[in-house]
């Protein structure tokens, strides 16, 4: 007996490995990414990305209204650009969903008393916000980041006519394929990005991509600038294709028109 109750305990040992081995074999993740077309576009982010705010009360983008906006004319600039002549870029990535470059530390914003650092840029193609319901060809967004994982995302429309000698430089890094990156380490002076007229829109809302964190304050300046057909035709190439969220409802928001 006792002969055989080793080769027994064996036998059972390598049957229990067996077992559990097949029963740990890792499954394969099965987690589909957010994208903007098809079964993972954007009516989808809400059930795709669990534990999302894709399905909040304060999401973005809204379409602005202008008769339902806020006007308020006050003396203090609730708004302040304090980036320096030689903003530094650090790379350029395509994300897969957008084009997006990178800055280096240095630069803020104070907005309403709290100060913003400028994080990175990215485009939409066309436009996420919409102005009484017209669409631009192009929308920029300037993420900045706060205390307590809170934003202040700047949003620049802009519209065909003449070419931009800023878009000239951004694009110069164009072509990019999915996921590549370009480091940059060059300075160049973000002024001319926004509108001469510095009146804009404000109001409370979101991330336009998953996790849609309700956290941001947008302010989207009402003069769009001008880029030309060609500087959006290069973007568009190395974006997918239509890469903006759907107009969100906007529930009991309101947006406040800041003009000086
Ligand atoms: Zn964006």
């Amino acid at each position: 007996m006792k002969k055989l109750l080793i080769p027994s305990l064996l036998l059972l040992l390598v049957v229990y490995k067996v077992y559990n081995d097949h029963k740990e074999t890792p499954h394969k993740e099965t987690h589909q990414h957010w994208t903007y077309q098809g079964e993972t576009s954007p009516e989808h982010w809400a059930e795709i990305e669990k534990n999302s705010d894709c399905n909040g009360k304060k999401q973005s983008p809204i379409n602005i209204i202008d008769i339902n906006t806020k006007p308020t004319n006050t003396n203090e600039n609730p708004l302040d650009i304090m980036y320096s002549p030689n903003t530094q870029i650090n790379k350029v990535i395509n994300n897969g969903h957008s084009i997006q470059f990178n800055f280096e530390a240095g630069d803020s914003i104070r907005y309403h008393n709290h100060t913003y650092h400028l994080a990175q840029i990215h485009f939409h193609e066309p436009s996420e916000h919409t102005i009484n319901g017209v669409r631009y060809p192009l929308e920029i967004h300037l993420v900045h980041t706060g205390k307590n994982k809170e934003y202040t995302v700047m949003s620049v429309l802009a519209e065909e006519g003449e070419e931009s000698q800023l878009f000239e430089f951004f694009e110069s890094f164009l072509p990019l394929k999915e996921h590549e990156t370009k480091e940059i380490h060059q300075s160049l002076d973000l002024s001319t990005l926004f509108p001469k007229n510095a009146n804009f829109y404000s109001y409370g809302g979101s991330l336009t991509t998953p996790p849609c964190t309700e956290s941001v304050n947008w302010v989207v300046f009402k003069q769009p600038i001008i880029v030309s057909v060609e500087e959006v035709l290069k973007l568009k190439k190395n974006m997918p294709k239509d890469n903006y969220r759907n107009e969100q409802p906007i529930y009991d928001r309101e947006v406040a028109l800041n003009l000086y």
